[in-house]
């Protein structure tokens, strides 16, 4: 369900039955002349919109302005909107703090942009995963006071941690595309990956009559298609399906 349509009768259920809470996460980018600059979070929104079909989650209104980074393309007249890390970060503590306010304990964030190496990190995940952390220790503070954690209470906290029950676990960040999803798909900026996922999931947002052979990064997208990006769509489908618990 979308956050956002949700009466409180249904936010209540939905907290007491542990429904995943999924924020999509991405950039608005300069993804060649043949695509648009919303792809990185279209796609997540177009993944979670299938899956909200066939399983409960709440979605919440995705968040757009990530770091872009000027790396790819200038912003002017190209697209690319950048807002820095430093500056996501209290916005993102602020929105976690908020959403474990209201009870959500299954908190999840979907991210794609410069997540081929997710364990490493880029600025965008690493300011959601930094301020996801700052807000949960605000909040801990905030219900169980200073020595929480020292406290008798918490003698379980290793093998709480480790049955994957642990306050730290209640917000988690995944990158839509996984190693696993890597090993069998592209993973590319505005390529032949990217290109086929978008004809897949969103085609309005591909012109392949556009294409320009000018950038290096898109010119693989002369081979995508929807067929491709199909195979893309239920690669990633099923990552996110067990990373959500459904
Ligand atoms: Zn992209």
């Amino acid at each position: 369900m979308r956050y956002e349509m949700m009466l409180p009768h249904q936010i209540r259920a939905a907290i007491d039955a542990r429904w995943p809470v999924v924020l999509p996460l991405g950039v608005l980018e300069y993804h060649g002349e043949h695509m648009s600059v919303g792809m990185d979070t279209l796609a997540v929104t177009g993944i979670l919109d299938i899956l909200d079909r066939e399983m409960n989650l709440v979605i919440l209104p995705p968040f757009y302005y990530g770091a872009a980074s000027y790396a790819v393309e200038p912003p002017e007249r190209s697209g690319t909107l950048h807002v820095n890390a430093e500056t996501l970060v209290p916005f993102a503590k602020a929105m976690f703090h908020g959403l474990l306010r209201i009870g959500f304990r299954n908190i999840h964030v979907v991210v794609h942009h410069q997540t081929e190496n997710f364990l490493a990190g880029m600025p965008t995940d690493l300011a959601f995963k930094f301020a996801a952390r700052q807000a949960i220790f605000a909040f801990l503070e905030r219900e169980r006071g200073e020595g929480w954690w020292g406290n008798e209470k918490m003698a379980d906290y290793y093998a709480q941690q480790s049955s994957g029950d642990d306050p730290f676990n209640w917000i988690k960040i995944h990158p839509l595309m996984t190693p696993e999803v890597m090993d069998g798909y592209p993973f590319d900026h505005a390529g032949e990956g990217e290109t086929s996922l978008m004809m897949a999931l969103s085609p309005e947002a591909v012109d392949l009559s556009r294409l320009s052979e000018d950038k290096w990064f898109a010119r693989s997208a002369r081979q995508a298609s929807v067929e491709r990006g199909l195979k893309g769509r239920d690669h990633v489908l099923s990552a996110l399906r067990s990373a959500l618990g459904g």
